[in-house]
């Protein structure tokens, strides 16, 4: 509950219009854009010069009007209100479902396969490309920072292939080269560390506490480096027992092996098939109050908390209390040795993807000026080019003209502004997630269609706050925040990342965005039901809900160090993805994971007909990677003979 009213929060405050603070003016854009209001004809708001889709705060990620059409279709509704579909007369050589990475690659590695006049058109049911990797802008003064609204870096616990490495250096990206970008020292040297906020409800009192051994699940990195008396500060003064604190310091700082009669294989086999909190608990022997510490580590990682994730899983994350199991995990050195961020994460990728489709849809030539290169969304659906990005458009309706043996084309129907047209296309690839597939493709197999549905995605929340400065984290020293018992588990700042025009902020007296991130979920529940009621959650929470839960969080944890929400929150940009991460699978959950046999994504990606099928959840591993690996076989598929 809170212990502040609205008005001491700010709710009141306007912040979605042109607002000035202090004499800093923020032009922070419009929430709920009513896209059908720019448009030159009602039927193209891409065409309006005023449609740009990165600026706008509020609800985004699942934004509201983006997921109307696939709701109704779930629920047997759609048809009934939809009149009789437009023909455009359009024909293609592909058509595209879904404009994510994978999208976007398949018409990368098409172009390649069939020449640059292949004429290929992505449907995307957003109103900007991208999917998961989604730029948020915000203005402020004559500036413009930048944010990342989903997926954040290029990083993979397994090695880029080499076809997704070749994607990214044909785009230009030189991932050796990001320490040039990056200013690594300069949180440290501000004497800003990464901290976790012990909440009284969860913990009996409020307090901000060095965190001493700092873990995958913020977005910090390798910058989260423990402070230099982080360990003294947190056994003086984290307000869990004395015990559970000498718990945490041996689970991190101890090499102890918790199954000494095992060899590797067999400890392996033992912690995939116990709960990472059965491992702390029975085999660690740790105080509740560990749990009640560790309890949400996983969630941004995971999508659900440590009694829900392998305790294989956990160790193989680098999470404390392996360190002397022998089950070190060298896929952190990979993920660590290829890593990459922009400001806007990877929706870097993303529009350098579209450049090289429709170059004159993004200004520029390198990797570093697409950093702050504007987008002419009015570009993206030209009747000359060969490549057309239409968005706004659900597919509704994904059929073979006849005989999917022997049909020479495939008619798509998508819904767009309330009405429905359809496309013909000698081929059709889906990178849309697989749950919506078997709404739109009634022709699969059943057994396909039963498999596409299993891959449930994980829910997640990544909120941009625009602050008017960062004079509170720097009194309090610190970067990133992990709060167990918080609305949003994790607040951080960004890496301190400037490349090409783009300039992060560093100084304490500039506006910086901060990105505060969340996966809802319900302890105790199977991880797929524990995502099934996230998803709920996520969609009937309002903005201002939400905005509330942030507004409360940063004033209890930065309130100490003179923070005043309703001063200093400028803006606020709250990325909903109830359909977030690939579902992957886990030896708890999982059976087949142990017990092998075909898995669901090697039945729900099989080709049928003119059909292929891409995106992350192919590879049921929610990473880049996967989804430009799944492009490449899905386009595969459809040009080898
Ligand atoms: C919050 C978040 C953070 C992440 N962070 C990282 C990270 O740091 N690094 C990393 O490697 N990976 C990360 N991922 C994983 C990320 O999903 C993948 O990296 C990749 O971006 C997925 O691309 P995709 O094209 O497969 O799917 P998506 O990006 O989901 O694209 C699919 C598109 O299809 C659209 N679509 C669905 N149905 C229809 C329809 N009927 N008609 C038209 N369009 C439709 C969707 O709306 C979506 O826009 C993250 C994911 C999330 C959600």
């Amino acid at each position: 509950m809170s212990d502040h009213n609205d008005r001491e929060l700010g709710m009141k405050r306007n912040i979605t219009r042109r607002d000035f603070l202090n004499g800093v003016a923020v032009t922070a854009g419009a929430t709920l854009m009513p896209w059908h209001l720019l448009a030159a004809d009602d039927s193209d708001p891409q065409k309006s010069p005023a449609y740009y889709p990165p600026a706008l705060t509020g609800l985004r990620g699942s934004h509201p009007g983006s997921f109307d059409a696939a709701h109704s279709l779930r629920d047997g509704t759609f048809w009934d209100a939809a009149g009789t579909p437009q023909d455009t007369g359009e024909t293609y050589d592909l058509i595209i479902v879904g404009g994510g990475i994978s999208g976007l690659s398949a018409a990368h590695f098409y172009r390649k396969a069939a020449g640059a006049n292949a004429r290929i058109l992505i449907l995307d049911n957003h109103d900007d490309f991208g999917g998961h990797a989604k730029r948020n802008e915000f203005r402020v003064s004559n500036r413009t920072l930048i944010g990342y609204g989903g997926t954040y870096s290029i990083e993979s616990p397994e090695p880029y292939s080499a076809v997704a490495k070749s994607v990214i250096e044909e785009l230009g990206i030189d991932v050796t080269s990001f320490p040039k970008y990056l200013d690594r020292n300069l949180y440290g040297s501000m004497g800003r560390v990464p901290k976790i906020f012990f909440d009284k409800e969860t913990f009996g009192s409020e307090k901000l506490v060095d965190d001493p051994c700092p873990f995958p699940g913020g977005e910090t990195y390798d910058l989260a480096v423990a402070g230099p008396n982080a360990w003294a500060n947190f056994m003086a003064e984290a307000p869990i027992a004395e015990l559970a604190r000498k718990d945490v310091s041996r689970l991190c700082r101890e090499k102890k092996d918790y199954l000494p009669q095992l060899n590797a294989e067999q400890k392996k086999a033992r912690l995939a098939r116990i709960s990472y909190a059965q491992f702390l608990t029975e085999l660690a022997g740790v105080h509740g109050d560990v749990i009640r510490l560790y309890q949400t580590i996983s969630q941004t990682l995971f999508g659900v908390g440590i009694e829900a994730i392998a305790a294989l899983d956990a160790a193989e994350t680098g999470y404390p209390g392996f360190s002397g199991m022998g089950t070190e995990p060298a896929a952190l050195s990979n993920e660590r040795s290829y890593f990459f961020h922009f400001p806007d994460g990877n929706a870097s990728i993303a529009r350098l993807l579209v450049r090289n489709l429709i170059p004159e849809a993004i200004p520029g030539n390198s990797a570093t000026d697409v950093v702050t290169a504007k987008a002419n969304y009015a570009k993206l659906d030209e009747r000359t080019s060969p490549v057309r990005i239409r968005l706004n458009s659900t597919a509704v309706r994904v059929k073979h003209a006849g005989d999917p043996a022997r049909a020479t084309d495939v008619e798509i129907a998508y819904a767009r502004g309330g009405k429905v047209y359809t496309a013909k296309s000698k081929n059709c690839i889906l990178a849309c997630w697989h749950v919506v597939i078997p709404y739109i493709c009634e022709e699969l197999p059943q057994k396909q269609r039963d498999a596409l549905a299993s891959a449930q995605k994980v829910p997640l929340l990544y909120s941009n706050v625009l602050l008017r400065n960062s004079a509170a984290f720097q009194k309090l020293g610190a970067n990133s925040i992990y709060a167990p018992g918080g609305y949003h588990t994790h607040v951080d700042m960004d890496l301190p990342v400037s490349i090409g025009e783009y300039r992060c902020p560093r100084a304490q007296d500039e506006p910086l965005v901060v990105h505060m991130s969340k996966a809802p979920c319900r302890a105790g529940l199977p991880a797929r039901d524990q995502h099934s009621l996230g998803r709920i959650e996520l969609y009937s929470t309002t903005f201002e809900t939400i905005e509330r839960k942030i507004r409360e969080q940063l004033a209890r944890t930065l309130g100490p160090g003179g923070f005043d929400p309703a001063r200093d929150i400028m803006a606020i940009t709250v990325n909903r993805w109830p359909h977030g991460y690939a579902y992957e699978y886990s030896s708890l959950w999982d059976k087949f994971v142990l017990e092998g046999g075909e898995t669901p994504c090697e039945i729900a990606r099989k080709p049928y007909g003119r059909i292929t099928i891409a995106n992350s959840d192919a590879g049921a591993y929610a990473y880049t990677d996967e989804a430009i690996n799944q492009a490449w076989r899905a386009v595969g598929e459809l040009t080898k003979s």
